[in-house]
């Protein structure tokens, strides 16, 4: 449905809205019936580079005000975001097509990491240590960056953009954040209220358009210090590359293929709850969704018939209804791609237990709806369990053992969540030390993060980095190691010191 109304926004520079340099302006529609959420400008390099200034010479009063009172900005924001959360989880199941559970938890994961972030106010701890010398005093301090350029993909179209801002704030940065094309109110609206709470004009910015133009130029930008993006390995290798004439700091989040072992002595009806909320909550697509289930012999038969049950049961349509299980998935070049993965899946000799078609019935057709895809008998070389489908599809593989479980686990590029249900607690604690992956649940899916623990993933998952936690400060802040001699004499430090 296109409304005849139509709503234009705009981008955020300064503490001022602008249209686009160019004028230019693209759409924004809800995957689930088509119906236009809004008309956004489509900027470039002009407009990234005024937003890099507003955030440039705005950092400089900003990482000037306390923690303690940046923190206090950041406590009003969550309440904001609070009083909100009603609206922004409407708003979610429109714009990204979500269910209103999973909308709601979207924006809570934003006011949960505002809390958290802004109790950091005041603790943003250093070390204080001894010194070598006598009448010496050593210690270190996390001093902010500069300029953080945040850039973000539409899955987790609030959570995402707060995981990355909030902590930048919090510790002094100033920011610009170019949202994904997919999900441009959302975006637009956490920044509006940021704006509300208080957060001073050029500390926060937004700039709305595609990744080649706002995205790329934001990454080159010489005064951008810090990138922080989260998106697909592509794009992580392009924006690494990018960014590497420039040597900045540079934190990737990327894509996973995460799976779910399930042992000989698990509870099957548990696991079998714990991979459908994995597989098909969010469409299937989020980076930890369990796109692969790892399954002992002697239960893969009943595990494979009760999660076929289960899914077929799974009920589609817009995240809006009450009694919606799956909503759509984002966009017509997903529904192909994810498509693409079934044909691809079925050449490779996958049996399609489940799915496989785009579901067209009634009001459906309007939007993009893919049915909960279940693939059985898969080899784990095959496409289907090696690549990201991003969709609601998921591979079952059969092991003969806990080895041969972990070995498959970890043959993969990915290292973002991994899973295991059994009640040996042998098992478990091998599992645990054993997954190559950033998160391991024992005895839940793959998914189920807490934002006071680091996020993030090994091998091609990203390059080091974690977002959320303690592990968030050190991609935000720079460390600054400080000696004071209070000897009133020349001393030397013991390497420079002589015998
Ligand atoms: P994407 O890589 O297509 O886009 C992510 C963002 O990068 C968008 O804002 C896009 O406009 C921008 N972008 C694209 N090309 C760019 C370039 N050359 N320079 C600068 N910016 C550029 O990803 P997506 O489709 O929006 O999101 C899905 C992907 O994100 C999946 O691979 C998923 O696993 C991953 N993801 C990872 C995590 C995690 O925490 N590890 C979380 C959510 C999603």
């Amino acid at each position: 449905m296109v409304t005849t109304e139509t709503k234009s926004f705009q981008n955020y520079i300064g503490g001022e809205w602008m249209d686009a340099a160019s004028g230019e302006t693209f759409e924004s529609t809800s995957p689930a019936d088509g119906e236009t959420i809004g008309v956004f400008p489509k900027s470039g390099a002009d407009d990234v580079d005024r937003a890099v200034e507003a955030a440039k010479s705005a950092f400089e009063e900003w990482r000037l005000v306390p923690a303690p009172k940046r923190g206090e900005i950041l406590f009003q924001l969550a309440r904001v975001l609070e009083r909100e959360k009603a609206a922004l989880t409407d708003l979610m199941t429109h714009e990204m097509g979500k269910v209103k559970a999973e909308a709601g938890g979207d924006v809570q994961e934003a006011i949960d990491i505002t809390y958290y972030m802004a109790g950091e106010g005041r603790r943003l701890y250093g070390q204080t240590t001894p010194s070598e010398l006598r009448d010496k005093w050593n210690m270190s301090v996390r001093q902010p960056i500069g300029v953080v350029g945040a850039i973000t993909p539409w899955n987790f179209p609030i959570a995402i953009p707060s995981w990355k801002m909030i902590p930048a704030l919090v510790c002094g940065n100033t920011v610009v954040l170019k949202p994904a094309r997919d999900t441009p109110l959302l975006a637009e609206r956490f920044v509006e209220l940021m704006a509300e709470a208080g957060i001073p004009a050029g500390v926060v910015n937004i700039v709305h358009g595609g990744g080649g133009s706002v995205g790329d130029r934001l990454v080159r930008h010489p005064d951008v210090r810090v990138i922080t993006l989260t998106g697909s390995r592509e794009t992580g290798v392009e924006v690494l590359k990018a960014a590497a004439d420039n040597l900045k700091h540079v934190h990737l989040e990327l894509g996973g293929k995460n799976a779910v072992i399930v042992m000989d002595d698990a509870d099957v009806d548990l696991a079998v709850e714990g991979i459908l909320w994995s597989a098909f909550g969010t469409s299937g697509q989020r980076c930890t969704a369990a796109s692969r289930v790892i399954a002992h012999e002697a239960v893969y038969d009943a595990l494979q018939s009760k999660l076929v049950a289960a899914a077929e049961r799974l009920r589609l349509g817009p995240g809006w209804e009450d009694d919606t299980d799956v909503g759509p998935v984002i966009n017509k070049a997903a529904i192909e791609k994810i498509h693409s993965y079934t044909e691809i899946g079925r050449d490779e000799g996958a049996r399609i237990l489940t799915g496989g078609e785009v579901a067209t019935e009634g009001d459906l057709a309007k939007g993009f709806f893919y049915r909960p895809t279940i693939f059985g008998d898969v080899d784990p070389q095959m496409r289907v369990a090696q690549e990201e489908i991003f969709g609601p599809a998921t591979a079952l593989i059969k092991v003969r053992d806990f080895d041969e479980a972990i070995r498959v686990s970890n043959g993969i590029k990915y290292g973002l969540s991994s899973s295991i249900f059994t009640r040996d607690v042998n098992k478990a604690f091998r599992a645990m030390r054993d997954l190559e992956a950033g998160i391991t649940y024992v005895n839940a899916g793959t998914i189920g993060a807490e934002v006071h623990l680091p996020f993030g993933g090994t091998k091609d998952t990203g390059n080091g980095h974690r977002e959320a936690g303690q592990a968030a400060l050190d991609v935000f802040t720079e460390w600054k190691s400080i000696y004071v001699d209070y000897s009133g004499r020349l001393q030397k430090a013991q390497i420079d010191a002589a015998e």
